[in-house]
């Protein structure tokens, strides 16, 4: 097979290069064989089925268990020029006749549906005959009973597959353990596929984990410095959802609550205005999630801590699906862990399900604890082990410094000994700390000779440091006796035997991964506002979500190359040619005016250049400013050039075109890039005045 598929990969999606392992899979596909795709939420699994669609004679099916991802999926394949649709039960009678016309005429590329209707009896007795080029699965671990969401449907795919026995079969999962991939190859019958197995890290996200304390009041705090970017905030109760987004909304913030008891058109409207970047933040349960694919989510918190690994990364990963840098912070406490054990112990589920739940749930209290490297325990936790530090966690940027930490925790475990080995861990934090709440005074803790002796260490710092006293086996949390805590016999040598212990400092401050925009916004920021408004406007006027028009690192890449022609357009990553079509002028333009009347000279010396430059930008042409300055028109062609060439807001496309601009470019190269005018004034047989060769002559020298 001889297509380009790096030409397909511009000219489709407008990308100059695959992510890691994309190439290789497509390669894969286009040799016809089957597949299993393991790679993080973000990563770019879509692109490796929608590439080889385009690529292969017929039509690709797309299995996918949700309408809503079908449709945004849709939606972006159709913005690219791709001819895509989605057979489900939203659709009208209308909607199924043209699909199944554009099928006939074979003009349809892709099409997506669900398994339920996949494996019906009317499917698949009309698809069985039509030219189907290959069959990818996405969320491939519903399969599996061992995967994070098992779905029957998904186990009678080889019914449908048995009918297309010459076509490649592609799975693709973001969340499979060993186990649960080799189910998967098992369940779907695929046919020795080659894993293809990338790694689980995520480098634009910046993880970090921080104390509970007053953690409503920091939330604010993070969400008002970014409040024109979009979030999540993860909430373990439908309560806190309401509560956080209230919060939120009280100061001014465009934010809405999710979970499952609302209805389900509420439901739908948040999301969907979501989608279009309208509310900025969603306050959510793990009821949110699935069916989210929006790329520039700027940031997930975490306000209760996830009940385990697994929902924590799935969660996070909903961050940054653009590759641009983006925050996670989970806000670790000890009584969230005690509320996720007290579920479990709660449930109806039988007791070696509790049992691999509650170990589990203390691998997340762990991760919380940990002070190495994070990345590299969820590596490890699903499976990859590597031992250099990631450079984006908080550990790895602000290493914790130890301290000799052994009478805070003698008094610490000696306040435990006096309470007999009963009491939990505020309650405890709250003796040393010397408070005389009720319960305190009423039970004669306010007696023991230990009260009040760590009244100089924050309530936050205390939670911390038990924290790490209960990971380096100091004192353990007895689950079975309402989470008392407990001297473990490491403790007894502490408190006895002056064995020495070693703490960290908690960080209090939130290490941003992501730019915090100053209170005088740059150039920059005005530019990228600007242009998501454009893009808003268009993605409401054809209804759909805003990044399907152009995604936030393509504007960004717009913002900082300040494209001035349709040839610069082509080359910012995110455009390809369908949307270089339909949007580059649109675009260009927004840059162009926006520059023109915003930009404030910052790189130009010389009083008479930026006279010129301030006339252009009160619209004054050429000629006017030369009259009205008394100069030569030759010499304000110059100011132009020159300010061009020092990158100001100036548009050379009013005065000379692209072809022109062209053919002279290859004329100097042709001289072999002479210095002066003259030269090129003369290979052109005096065709071009000066002033146009001066312009061109400026625009090369930029580069
Ligand atoms: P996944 O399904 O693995 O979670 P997606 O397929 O939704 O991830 O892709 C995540 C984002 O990455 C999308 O916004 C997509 O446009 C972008 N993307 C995918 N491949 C590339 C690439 N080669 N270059 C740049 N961006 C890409
Ligand atoms: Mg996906
Ligand atoms: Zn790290």
């Amino acid at each position: 097979m001889s297509v380009d598929i790096h030409q397909f990969l511009k000219k489709y999606f407008g990308y100059d290069s695959f992510r890691p392992q994309q190439e290789e899979i497509v390669r894969h596909t286009l040799a016809k064989k089957d597949s299993l795709i393991i790679m993080p939420t973000g990563g770019g699994k879509s692109l490796c089925y929608q590439l080889p669609a385009l690529a292969l004679e017929g039509f690709t099916l797309v299995i996918s268990p949700l309408i809503a991802l079908m449709q945004d999926q849709v939606d972006a394949m159709l913005a690219n020029g791709i001819a895509a649709a989605a057979l489900n039960s939203s659709n009208t009678a209308e909607d199924n006749r043209r699909i199944k016309e554009q099928i006939e005429e074979g003009i349809l590329k892709l099409l997506y549906i669900s398994p339920e209707r996949a494996v019906s009896a009317s499917f698949i007795s009309y698809i069985k005959r039509k030219k189907v080029s290959f069959i990818a699965i996405d969320e491939a671990h519903c399969v599996s009973i061992w995967g994070n969401d098992f779905r029957q449907e998904y186990t009678r795919l080889p019914e449908l597959m048995q009918h297309f026995p010459h076509v490649p079969y592609m799975a693709l999962t973001a969340t499979a353990d060993k186990a649960t991939q080799t189910d998967i190859a098992e369940k779907l019958a695929l046919r020795k596929p080659h894993k293809f197995l990338s790694s689980f890290e995520r480098k634009n996200l910046h993880l970090q984990v921080q104390g509970s304390v007053q953690r409503l009041n920091v939330i604010k705090d993070y969400v008002i410095q970014r409040k024109d970017e979009c979030g999540i905030i993860y909430c373990l109760s439908r309560k806190s959802t309401e509560k956080v987004s209230a919060a939120l909304c009280e100061v001014g913030i465009k934010a809405a609550y999710y979970h499952a008891e609302l209805k389900a058109d509420e439901r739908n409207r948040i999301q969907q205005a979501f989608q279009q970047d309208e509310i900025k933040v969603i306050c959510a349960t793990i009821a949110f999630g699935m069916g989210i694919d929006k790329p520039n989510i700027r940031y997930v918190l975490h306000f209760n801590l996830p009940k385990n690994i697994e929902s924590y990364y799935q969660e996070i990963g909903r961050a940054g699906r653009d590759g641009l840098a983006s925050d996670t912070i989970l806000y670790f406490s000890f009584q969230d862990a005690q509320i996720l054990r007290q579920f479990i112990d709660d449930s109806q589920a039988d007791e070696s399900f509790k049992i691999v739940q509650r170990s589990k749930l203390n691998r997340m209290l762990e991760f919380g604890q940990a002070t190495s490297c994070r990345t590299n325990m969820i590596l490890s936790y699903f499976g990859e082990h590597r031992s250099q530090p990631c450079g984006h966690c908080d550990n790895c940027l602000n290493p914790p410094e130890y301290f000799e930490g052994t009478v805070i925790s003698q008094k610490a475990l000696s306040a435990v000994k006096r309470l007999n080995d009963n009491v939990g861990v505020n309650m405890l934090v709250d003796v040393l700390r010397g408070s005389e709440r009720k319960e305190i005074l009423s039970m004669g803790f306010d007696q023991i000779k230990t009260f009040g002796a760590g009244k100089d260490i924050s309530k936050e710092d205390w939670l911390s440091y038990i924290g790490q006293m209960i990971n380096q086996g100091l004192l353990e949390i007895d689950f079975t006796n309402f989470n008392k805590l407990k001297v473990t016999h490491i403790g007894d040598e502490v408190l006895f035997n002056g064995h020495q212990v070693k703490l960290t400092r908690p960080s209090h401050a939130p290490l941003s991964g992501t730019k915090i925009k100053s209170k005088t916004a740059t150039f920059e920021d005005a530019l990228f506002n600007h242009l998501r408004d454009v893009r808003k406007n268009l993605a409401r006027h054809e209804d759909v979500p805003a990044y399907v028009i152009f995604n936030d690192s393509t504007l960004q890449e717009m913002v900082s190359e300040r494209p001035m022609y349709l040839s610069d357009m082509a080359s910012i990553s995110g455009v390809g040619q369908h949307k270089l079509d339909k949007y580059g002028t649109i675009f260009l333009d927004a840059i162009k005016t926006y520059v023109m009347k915003e930009s404030s000279p910052k790189n130009i010396k010389g009083k008479t250049y930026q006279e010129t430059f301030t006339m252009l930008k009160q619209g004054a042409s050429p000629e006017e400013i030369a009259k009205e300055r008394g100069i030569n028109v030759i010499t304000v062609y110059s100011h132009i050039a020159y300010l061009y060439e020092k990158g100001e807001a100036v548009d050379i496309s009013t005065y000379i075109s692209d072809t022109e601009i062209n053919e002279i470019m290859q004329a100097w190269y042709k001289l072999a890039k002479p210095e002066g005018l003259k030269e090129l004034f003369v290979h052109f047989k005096e065709r071009y005045p000066y002033y146009k060769l001066r312009l061109a002559l400026s625009f090369i020298k930029k580069g």
